[in-house]
């Protein structure tokens, strides 16, 4: 079974979604949790109900595009817990527009929350690893879109792909110190992330948010079923229990199959 006893695993966009099951996983699976959100009060809430059914958790306020806060907030989680052994890089957001519509505001904030981020968090995280020497894992949320485009999401799919060079780069510069790097790529998983874009999309589109459902999300999947928080959050853990480098450098598609490589 993969345990993850006394690990610490700071999970950014935790507060939500995906990145809130990621956390309970592995507190559930032994680790020490780092709840890292821009929304406080929600992470505050998350890391309660984990303390509530005996984990151990810790909410950080964290807006990942801040460097000042990414590293206040690591620091943070290594003053309570000792080190890090984990890092989770998953806060997002979308923004649907057509590039030809698209501001170079919100083209920046997108390319901020997802490059920026998780450059940033991996940046502070690997320094304790090395120092430490001890090994780590650190996990990538990125897409089916890391993969392959869509309309309407230009900024997501650019920043969805460059998060596969910056895993490799992070699996090569971290092997000597057993540092592992790997980017999980779900398909659609109903959040409140996809749950704002069904009425946007069929808005643009100028379809039934049924048919936005079917025939754009779930049109290439092999059963016309959505992934699930708990279906990433097993993938996630697996990465984060897996004890050398045979497994480094990768992406995990997690899809029903939209997308097969
Ligand atoms: P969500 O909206 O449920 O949760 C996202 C969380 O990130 C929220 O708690 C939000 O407060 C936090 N966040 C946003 N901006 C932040 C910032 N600047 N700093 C810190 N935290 C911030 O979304 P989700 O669906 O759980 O998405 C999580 C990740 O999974 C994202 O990277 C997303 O791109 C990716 N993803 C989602 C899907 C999907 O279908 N839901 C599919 C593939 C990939």
């Amino acid at each position: 079974m993969n345990r993850l006893d006394g690990k610490v695993c700071v999970v950014t966009g935790a507060a939500s979604g995906i990145g809130k099951r990621i956390a309970e996983v592995y507190a559930a699976r032994g680790g020490k949790v780092v709840i890292a959100d821009l929304k406080l009060e929600a992470a505050e809430t998350v890391a309660q109900a984990i303390r509530g059914v005996g984990g151990d958790a810790l909410a950080v306020a964290m807006d990942v595009t801040d460097e000042v806060q990414v590293v206040t907030g690591i620091e943070k989680a290594i003053e309570h817990y000792g080190q890090v052994d984990v890092l989770v890089s998953n806060a997002g957001i979308q923004i649907v527009n057509r590039i030809t519509d698209f501001s170079l505001a919100d083209w920046k904030k997108m390319l901020a929350i997802h490059l920026d981020g998780a450059f940033l968090t991996t940046r502070e995280c690997m320094r304790d690893m090395q120092k430490r020497n001890t090994g780590g894992a650190i996990i990538y949320m990125g897409s089916v879109h890391s993969h392959l485009a869509s309309k309407l999401k230009a900024p997501y799919v650019t920043a969805k792909h460059g998060l596969l060079g910056l895993c490799r780069v992070v699996a090569k510069e971290g092997g000597e110190y057993g540092i592992r790097a790997n980017v999980i790529c779900p398909g659609f998983v109903r959040t409140p992330l996809v749950e704002k874009q069904i009425p946007e999309q069929a808005k643009e589109f100028g379809i039934s948010e049924d048919d936005v459902v079917k025939n754009v999300m779930l049109k290439d999947t092999v059963d016309g079923e959505f992934t699930t928080v708990d279906d990433v959050a097993n993938v996630a853990l697996t990465l984060a229990a897996f004890e050398t480098n045979a497994l480094t450098g990768q992406s995990i598609v997690v899809s029903h199959g939209w997308f097969m490589q």
